[in-house]
């Protein structure tokens, strides 16, 4: 998709989503760039309230798609204190069970971030 009519559809929407997820005080940056696959990848540093997008326009087609991976990395961003916790606690764990755990942790992760993202989507349900 092109790149202006990504940005087009990112400033027409981004501090409605950003009021709408609390993250009002939060520095959302957004880049555009290889993303291995995935439509968007995000960076999250709770201490300074700042998400860093990066949107691979190879991997988006519509607004449809801009708006769903523009969300999902906001979820990312909501979700990112328990980033913060884990980071934190890594040096009482081997390297085996960083690892394991880390494996486990994105999974959980990339599971609740989706969760949080269909139910964002859904429309006119209870
Ligand atoms: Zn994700």
């Amino acid at each position: 998709m092109d790149t202006s009519k990504v940005k087009c559809i990112i400033e027409a929407n981004l501090d409605h989503l950003k009021k709408k997820f609390g993250l009002q005080n939060w520095d959302i940056d957004i880049t555009y760039g290889n993303c291995d696959g995935d439509p968007a990848l995000s960076m999250c540093d709770v201490d300074y309230k700042i998400i860093e997008i990066t949107i691979d326009l190879v991997h988006i087609d519509d607004e449809a798609e801009v708006l769903h991976a523009l969300r999902h990395e906001l979820v990312h961003g909501l979700i990112a204190s328990f980033h913060t916790y884990r980071e934190s606690v890594k040096c009482f764990l081997t390297d085996k069970e960083i690892n394991s755990t880390n494996v486990n942790y994105r999974r959980a992760e990339e599971e609740v971030v989706c969760a949080f993202v269909r139910i964002l989507e859904r429309k006119n349900e209870n």
